[in-house]
């Protein structure tokens, strides 16, 4: 711990590449369609469609869009026959378009009549997620073990994915009931945390009796509150070493979702918990549904668990900047990086960890741009037109008048070039 300006504040331990030491809570590893999952392997940023599953061309090109986005897998609602019968279809469009991204089917009630009827699709589709909730009522534990022998007739591993809004209500109701009957009654959400983790791993135990292996198994537990998610799968976490898919459910839509996202995620991602995650973000009319995949390796890139893009560090701005001009330099900046990305992540290998500092003026510019890769301090309001550029922390060329943005770019399009672009693969291996 140490005393700033501002007050008390606490360090982070880092490691010799000064990273935060963040030991990941040790679990199987579960194949997904050729994806580890699991704590030896880089948490996986996934993702679900919301195009109508039955109109194969709307959701493969959704499935690539978010591939190509970063989804290293993609979850696709398959809730009737329409939708069984276009998931070979699918694949083979998303084939056509050179995406290999694997594809999981979302079960919900009649999973095990879909998988039954439409053997192509369970041959297609990567993994098969159950909710134990919703696999039919008397006939809960047959229809659920036939998922399960179509999953180990075609080598898939499952998710078990629990949910609050649709928990198993004999299983609550039994575990209601002895709590009343109990001399010392605990508080309702604790029995119905109790139901939701009792439901996740007794179907885990009896998918493994039924001869699924151990490493098929991913388990997920979501609620739509961010202390009970925590409370969860920190119980979760302890009880079992099965994968964790996280997610926050129904987050909900706009600035809500993302912070009530982040805000859970980061917790447990920081405490070690965590192997797959989904941001269920609810878009706009009209929206773009790749944000959910955006905000998820945000998530990670800012605990910086894993890189995905250059960051750009840009102040706020205050009234110092007056004039739009800095907002329009680092708007103009961040989208030139965004439209690179795609080619400069093939041709220069670690770009992904460049940071980029856009500052509005001199008070903390030279400072953040020193600690950037490459940065730029505008001149505040009334300060002199000249703006520094900063290249590994040295002062690199001072830029002046109305071309200051498209020389800055013409630099960092060079520094790339010269850094990143003598390391090939294989001299980074
Ligand atoms: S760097 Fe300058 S312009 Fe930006 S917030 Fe700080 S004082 Fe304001």
């Amino acid at each position: 711990m140490h005393r700033s300006d501002h007050g008390i504040s606490f360090q982070i331990q880092h490691t010799q590449a000064s990273l935060p030491t963040i030991a990941r809570r040790k679990t199987a590893t579960a194949i997904v369609g050729g994806v580890p999952i699991g704590s030896d392997h880089p948490i996986v940023v996934q993702s679900m469609t919301n195009t109508d599953t039955a109109d194969a061309s709307s959701t493969a090109l959704q499935v690539a869009e978010l591939a190509r986005t970063g989804s290293r897998l993609v979850r696709v609602t398959v809730n009737n026959d329409e939708a069984a019968r276009a998931v070979p279809e699918i694949a083979s469009r998303l084939a056509d378009m050179g995406v290999t991204v694997p594809v999981i089917g979302d079960f919900h009630y009649n999973g095990h009549l879909l998988l039954a009827k439409y053997p192509a699709a369970a041959r297609t589709l990567a993994k098969y997620r159950i909710n134990p909730g919703n696999v039919g009522g008397k006939r809960r534990d047959e229809n659920f073990r036939t998922i399960i022998q179509i999953a180990l007739d075609n080598d898939k591993p499952v998710r078990i994915g629990v949910n609050w809004g649709s928990l198993d209500q004999d299983l609550l109701t039994a575990l209601m009931d002895d709590n009343a009957r109990s001399a010392d009654p605990r508080d309702a959400k604790e029995v119905y945390i109790e139901a939701m983790l009792q439901s996740a791993l007794r179907s885990a135990s009896m998918a493994e009796e039924m001869g699924l292996p151990h490493d098929r198994i991913i388990i997920s537990a979501k609620v739509s509150g961010v202390q009970d998610l925590l409370e969860v799968y920190r119980q979760l976490a302890a009880r079992c070493d099965y994968p964790l898919h996280l997610g926050l459910t129904e987050a909900g839509l706009g600035s809500k979702g993302i912070i009530a996202s982040t805000a859970a995620l980061s917790i447990l991602l920081s405490e070690g918990i965590g192997d797959t995650i989904r941001v269920s973000l609810t878009p706009r009319p009209g929206g773009d549904r790749t944000e959910e995949v955006r905000v998820a390796q945000q998530i990670l890139q800012s605990l910086e668990l894993q890189s995905f893009n250059p960051q750009v560090t840009a102040c706020p701005g205050c009234g110092r900047t007056t004039s739009t001009f800095f907002q329009h330099m680092a708007e103009d900046i961040q989208t030139y990086l965004r439209e690179q990305m795609p080619s400069w992540r093939e041709r220069y290998p670690g770009v992904i960890d460049m940071r980029v500092a856009v500052m509005g003026c001199v008070v903390n510019g030279p400072g953040e741009s020193k600690h950037a890769n490459i940065g730029i301090s505008l001149p505040g309001t009334f300060e002199e037109p000249k703006a520094p550029v900063y290249v590994d922390g040295k002062l690199m060329v001072t830029l002046k008048g109305e071309t200051i943005v498209p020389e800055f770019l013409r630099i960092l399009e060079d520094y790339v070039e010269k850094t990143y672009g003598a390391r090939t693969p294989a001299a980074q291996a």
